[in-house]
């Protein structure tokens, strides 16, 4: 701070000085001048000039004084939203840190909706008005007739409902047939109500409901586990802690994966506490981000169900946070900030000094080894709602199935699949891979159909009639002929997607219903919602689906499940393979006989003996986990020590390469920490961009952050090359 001279006259004391943090790639906050009619604080969102523009940003702390008061440029202007609370600036200071990336980049996430930050603009829109107009045509009818019921409506929509000109609005209003009124744009978050449906908790239920109600009254940082067997009523357990906090009058956030196709889901809150809650996923339309973000920041909003970058929303007096499906891959985001949403979302809580849920029938071995370090409270429900059993699950040995060419269902899921027909139940095939089939091969020379831009085969949708690749979306019709030796006709698909097994399914069952179920195959909400009522309803067989089908859902009806290639993402060099594979089928076998019908699961695989078949089919999860537990402690792997990949890519292969080596002279090493590689990354090339890969891993007392800031700060980057840091890496791609 540039020290006042006591002789100033007040009215000439040198303006205020504050730094303002920029959601910019810039080293550091910029000093700016405080007009002095206005007053700021620290966080206070506000306009500061950068070169000829103006940007937005939030007031960091005081001005650093490094540049003389009377060369600053001044805020210029003050946005009339609540300033960001401490808590906010400092999870922004510690994502940065433990990311290793910069504070600007992870306050650009919190002002992704710049419209919050102004008043919202009332809406202009149009009402009925005195009598009918001297001269009537068609098209005024339709406009008059739409008009009768009174409700005012924005001239462009009453232009696309009644499909006439905008002209003909405009018309009506000089007719004086129609008015212009004002609409004050108010959102409305109905408040939940915490007893408008409070189920009978069975005494676990009850018990675990008092352990999270504890954490809840205590009003301090807390992370509980919540375990349960799929079924066990987890969702109505952490509804129970909700409902408490919105009993003081606090705001919950609660994180789902895939929480656009959470259509399940929202209609059970709705039932539970008589309004929807609001949601965040990027899917929303801006408008209702707006609303979201201001009503969250003034204390309007009371419940947020979001996706991971929910994470980022100015609360202003959060009370509890739920990570539900906690192990699932989707909460980590690999580009731009590389950061766990489920790790980040405890780090929130410790800063809001709130309790926070994770919540899952698999946790990840994460968040069990931090359960055995005590850090954790472990709470476990250890039976299905309601009586209902676990499912019996067995294994079709491949190998010798019988199962013929070109198809990819054995004899015995196929009867299993006719007794389910016959008894008027639903079955699920379940194959984690969308489209037709992932390869198209050429008979004749044996080309195979990659992506121009990434080291990928090209996926056939033949529904679509193109080939797609699904790391950077180019697609192409499907080619008559070889684009390698011009054969015609050589080309054949191999492999299995849900489209070809749709097909087979369709041979053998010509009378069963049956629908795919895909993230490609739905095109919202809307659909997902649809397709979720058909199957609710009994209209429907057979689902066919990917992952989208595996999760949270609950069929009553549904009482088979058929894993079709048990054996997929097994492969591979990643050392979560096992664990995720146990916690994706886990997940899967969890939808069959939730209710009174009991369920069935055949896992088809190669490998009947392999570990992961075999915790599935005897239900033993205490074997898996410790053989688990001790295969990466021995390997110094995660939860037991700590890795940070790096990326580097650029257009130019040769440069990445030699970038890649140089960078490689120097990387930390020491006493518990080794670098590995470099090596071409095994997607060696996306989007046009060629990657190279090096891997640092280090024990959990090692500061790998420290050691990273040091290793890549100085290095500088020309042209088209780029360095992502990873920290705590879930893809190995
Ligand atoms: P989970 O989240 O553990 O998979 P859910 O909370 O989805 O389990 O519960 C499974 C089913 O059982 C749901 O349909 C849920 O409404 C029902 N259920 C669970 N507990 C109760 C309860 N105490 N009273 C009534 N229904 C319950
Ligand atoms: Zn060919
Ligand atoms: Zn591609």
């Amino acid at each position: 701070m540039p020290k006042v001279d006591a002789t100033s006259p007040a009215d000439e004391a040198p303006a205020k000085t504050v730094q303002v943090l920029l959601p910019l790639l810039v080293p550091s906050p910029y000093d700016y001048a405080v007009p002095q009619e206005n007053d700021v604080e620290v966080g206070s969102i506000v306009r500061v000039p950068l070169g000829a523009r103006l940007v937005t940003g939030v007031v960091w702390g005081e001005g650093s004084g490094e540049v003389a008061s009377e060369r600053l440029r001044a805020i210029a202007e003050i946005k009339d939203v609540p300033p960001l609370k401490e808590s906010l600036r400092a999870f922004i200071g510690w994502v940065a840190r433990y990311t290793v990336s910069h504070e600007s980049l992870v306050l650009r996430m919190i002002l992704r909706v710049p419209e919050a930050f102004d008043p919202p603009v009332p809406l202009r829109a149009l009402r009925l008005a005195g009598d009918a107009p001297e001269r009537m045509t068609p098209a005024r009818r339709r406009v008059l007739d739409l008009m009768a019921d009174g409700m005012a409506r924005p001239a462009r929509e009453i232009a696309l409902v009644a499909s006439v000109a905008s002209s003909v609005p405009k018309g009506l209003i000089a007719a004086g047939c129609l008015e212009e009124v004002v609409l004050p744009h108010r959102p409305s978050f109905a408040v939940p109500d915490p007893t408008v449906a409070r189920p009978d908790l069975s005494s676990e239920q009850q018990a675990a409901a008092e352990t999270l109600g504890q954490a809840v009254a205590a009003k301090t940082f807390e992370t509980l586990v919540l375990e349960g067997v799929t079924g066990s009523g987890k969702t109505e357990v952490y509804f129970d802690a909700l409902a408490r906090v919105l009993e003081q009058g606090r705001q919950v956030l609660v994180l789902l994966p895939e929480i656009a196709l959470s259509v399940q889901f929202l209609a059970r809150f709705e039932e539970r506490f008589g309004v929807a809650p609001a949601v965040w996923h990027s899917d929303v339309p801006r408008r209702l981000r707006r609303d979201v973000w201001r009503g969250v920041a003034t204390g309007e909003v009371k419940v947020v169900v979001g996706a991971r970058s929910a994470l980022f929303l100015p609360f202003c007096d959060l009370g509890l946070m739920v990570v539900d499906e906690e192990h699932d891959g989707s909460y980590k985001q690999d580009d731009g900030v590389c950061y766990h949403g489920r790790d980040m979302a405890v780090v929130r809580a410790s800063l809001e000094q709130i309790p926070i849920v994770l919540c899952s029938a698999t946790p990840s071995l994460e968040t069990l080894a931090n359960v055995d370090k005590g850090r954790y409270r472990h709470i476990f429900l250890p039976v299905r709602h309601g009586g209902a059993s676990m499912p019996d699950v067995t294994t079709v040995d491949m190998t010798g199935a019988g199962t013929e060419r070109g198809h990819w269902l054995s004899p015995t899921l196929v009867k299993a699949m006719q007794a389910c027909l016959e008894a008027g139940e639903q079955s699920l095939l379940y194959l984690n891979r969308r489209g037709y089939a992932p390869l198209t091969l050429c008979r004749t020379c044996g080309h195979r159909l990659e992506c121009p831009n990434c080291s990928a085969w090209l996926v056939e949708h033949r529904h679509r009639a193109r080939l797609q690749c699904h790391h950077c979306g180019i697609w192409s019709p499907r080619p008559e002929a070889c684009p390698q030796c011009h054969d015609s006709d050589s080309l054949v698909a191999c492999g299995p997607g849900v489209e070809r097994l749709a097909e087979e399914v369709a041979e053998r069952f010509p009378d069963a219903r049956m629908e795919i179920m895909a993230s490609d195959t739905l095109l919202g909400p809307d659909d997902v919602a649809a397709l979720v009522g058909r199957i609710e309803r009994g209209e429907l067989d057979i689902l066919i689906g990917t992952q989208v089908a595996a999760k949270g859902h609950h069929f009553p009806m549904l009482t088979l499940v058929g894993v079709v290639d048990a054996d997929l993402g097994l492969d591979g060099g990643d050392p979560r393979a096992m664990e995720r594979t146990w916690q994706l089928l886990h997940q899967v076998a969890g939808r069959a006989g939730r209710e009174d019908r009991p369920g069935r699961v055949l896992l088809q695989t190669h490998e009947p003996r392999h570990p992961v078949m075999r915790a599935l089919v005897s239900g033993d999860r205490e074997t898996f986990l410790a053989r688990e537990k001790e295969g990466r402690q021995e390997a110094g792997m995660p939860p037991y020590g700590r890795l940070a990949g790096i990326v580097l890519s650029g257009t130019n292969e040769e440069q990445v390469r030699r970038l890649a080596h140089d960078l490689a002279r120097n990387a930390p090493r020491g006493r518990d920490l080794v670098t590995f590689g470099p090596a071409p990354a095994p997607l060696s090339l996306l989007r046009g961009r060629f990657r190279w890969r090096l891997l640092v891993k280090a024990g959990r007392e090692v500061n790998i952050q420290a050691a990273l800031r040091t290793w890549l700060e100085p290095v500088q980057l020309k042209g088209s090359l780029r360095l992502q840091i990873d920290v705590d890496p879930l893809s190995f791609l």
